[in-house]
């Protein structure tokens, strides 16, 4: 006989991946509870993505304001920006994407449990001092930054953080080299915040396309940015906003915020893996096989604590393959293939597919096109914005197997990009392709 459970599914966290499994598994007609300690929606609704996109939105005026002119504009007030405008506006936004998640969950029969989950055993989870059994537990718990200790790194903080800042400094240390050190890098410098960006290595967005990640770093700098390369934080002193960043090179640099983006690390602790045969690697991600099951039968984990690929589609699509496989017809794989992906920096990069050196090491022969070029906007608007696309095919298919952005409405494009490579599409279906003109997206159609 079926031994009876208080659910048919425990989902622990209700971010990205949790709540995508949750609210399908409810939809077809299961018992689902889903635990949050801290708000729906988890990092990207709350202290990710979409704040984050909203910020950069915000940091974009500034450059805009000056193009304008150019185009007949004359800016008669005098331009000020008010923080408290813009974070207030953001949180009122946030909370209202906070209650879209609530309605989700609860009208698809998911019961939200509030509180701090922990595995008491294989289908056991107590939280909030009552223990609910289950035939299968979910772990969605994300991550968490990670801050390395050294001297003063108490005074640190991170992008948690950065979203409800009291005040914007006038000065601030970034520290970190990849997405979200550039990220709020750009955003501060935007935002009229002197900004030097420290990383530790020679060049910023080292996981990508060398040429794209020059692009990035020579129109950071462009646009004011104080690019820090090679150079390492010893110590920070002082106090709150009111800080002295003390450099490998004797430099000291003073800034209001010392903001490190230095990866972040699995969300487990106090999550009761102990009482559990879960296993996971030294730095606490959760190890899971290609169907996310974990080393306990009943127990599955995706998204960020098993850290493939740490973006909200993957976790999304993580959980359907894996709703597929507990209540559906099919076990399917995650293809973490040709993942396109994108850095909100000042400028925009954008890929999909292999790097060049990838590329080179996977096919005997490869074809690479190029292009930089002043995108038309820039014409009156008298900017310096340039865009940069690299192309990558297979000599022997002529399929294309990367594309690399940087510029324009990078991420936008590379979007559409994405399809054609997943789909197979040669260099002679984007020759064959008619352009749309003019726009930037065109040359990806004319590239010889
Ligand atoms: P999360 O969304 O982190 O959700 C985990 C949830 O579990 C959290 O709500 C947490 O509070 C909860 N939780 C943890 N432990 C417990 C417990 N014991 N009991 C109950 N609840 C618990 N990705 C993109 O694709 N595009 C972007 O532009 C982008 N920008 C980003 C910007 C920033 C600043 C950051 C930090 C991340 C960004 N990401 C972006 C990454 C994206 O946010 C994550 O990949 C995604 O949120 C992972 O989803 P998840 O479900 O695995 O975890
Ligand atoms: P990343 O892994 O992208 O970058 C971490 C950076 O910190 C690297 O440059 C790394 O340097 C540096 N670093 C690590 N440890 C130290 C240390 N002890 N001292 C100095 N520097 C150090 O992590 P992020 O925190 O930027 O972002 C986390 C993840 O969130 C990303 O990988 C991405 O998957 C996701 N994300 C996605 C976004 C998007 O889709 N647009 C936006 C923001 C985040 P080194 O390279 O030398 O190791």
């Amino acid at each position: 006989m079926r031994k009876e459970y208080d659910f048919d599914l425990f989902v622990i966290g209700a971010g990205s991946g949790g709540v995508r499994a949750g609210r399908m598994a409810a939809a077809k007609g299961k018992k689902v509870a889903i635990a949050e300690v801290s708000a729906l929606g988890g990092t990207c609704v709350n202290v990710g993505c979409v704040p984050k996109k909203l910020f950069v939105y915000a940091s974009q005026f500034p450059e805009l304001f000056h193009a304008s002119q150019g185009y007949g504009w004359n800016i008669q007030q005098s331009q000020s920006f008010n923080w408290e405008t813009l974070r207030d506006n953001k949180t009122r936004e946030i909370t209202r994407l906070n209650g879209i998640y609530q309605n989700l969950l609860s009208n698809s029969g998911a019961q939200i449990i509030k509180g701090r989950a922990s595995l008491e055993g294989p289908q056991q989870v107590s939280i909030n001092g009552e223990s609910y059994s289950a035939e299968n537990i979910l772990i969605a718990t994300g991550g968490w930054p990670y801050i390395p200790e050294f001297e003063g790194s108490e005074l640190a903080i991170s992008s948690n953080e950065m979203f409800t800042l009291e005040q914007l400094p006038e000065k601030a240390v970034v520290v970190g080299g990849g997405y979200i050190a550039v990220e709020f890098a750009g955003i501060l410098n935007g935002l009229g915040v002197k900004t030097d960006l420290i990383y530790r290595g020679d060049r910023l967005l080292k996981t990508f396309d060398p040429q794209c990640s020059e692009k990035v770093t020579e129109g950071m700098i462009a646009k004011g940015v104080n690019v820090h390369l090679n150079t390492e934080v010893r110590s920070i002193s002082g106090k709150e906003n009111k800080l002295s960043v003390h450099l490998n090179n004797g430099q000291s640099l003073e800034a209001g915020i010392a903001l490190y983006a230095t990866g972040r690390t699995a969300n487990t602790q106090g999550l009761g893996l102990e009482n559990t045969a879960i296993k996971t690697q030294s730095n606490g991600t959760i190890i899971v096989d290609d169907y996310f099951k974990t080393a306990e039968t009943n127990i599955y984990a995706l998204g960020d604590v098993i850290d493939r690929v740490q973006l909200t589609p993957v976790a999304i699509q993580e959980s359907m393959l894996l709703l597929e496989q507990l209540y559906g017809e099919n076990k399917p794989r995650m293809d973490y293939d040709n993942i396109p992906t994108a850095v909100f920096s000042q400028p925009e990069l954008a890929t999909v597919g292999l790097t060049e050196q990838q590329a080179r090491d996977k096919y005997s022969n490869i074809k690479v096109y190029e292009s930089d070029f002043r995108p038309m906007f820039e014409t009156l608007g008298q900017g310096e914005g340039r865009v940069y696309i690299k192309l990558i095919v297979d000599s022997a298919t002529d399929r294309v197997v990367g594309c690399h952005m940087v510029g324009e409405h990078a991420a936008e494009i590379i979007q559409g990009i994405a399809i054609a490579i997943k789909a197979g599409a040669t260099k002679a279906d984007f020759d064959q392709t008619m352009g749309i003109h003019p726009t930037v997206a065109e040359e990806l159609v004319t590239l010889k």
